[in-house]
């Protein structure tokens, strides 16, 4: 079972393998790696896939669904091209 986290025109939401839409539209990234991490624990054993990048690794538990390497970027996970422009300037 893999989640992708998927912009949509109001937000975030999480597709499943099957590119179906299977959560809420979230208002922010977090938020639906978080809906999908929770999903994940419920099913997933140690092997996941990283919700950044989809990658396999070996998790440390089920607070660890990214990996190595997207733990170290979590501030800037997709890059400038998918990031959100919701920062209000005043
Ligand atoms: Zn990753």
């Amino acid at each position: 079972m893999s989640y992708s986290i998927v912009t949509t025109r109001h937000g975030w939401s999480v597709e499943n393998a099957a590119r179906e839409r299977v959560s809420p539209v979230f208002a922010t990234r977090g938020a639906a790696i978080e809906w999908a991490a929770k999903r994940i624990e419920r099913t997933a054993p140690q092997d996941r896939s990283c919700l950044a990048c989809q990658r396999p690794f070996r998790s440390a538990g089920i607070h660890d669904r990214l990996c190595p390497h997207c733990e170290h970027h979590q501030d800037d996970g997709l890059g400038d091209v998918q990031r959100p422009t919701i920062r209000s300037r005043a």
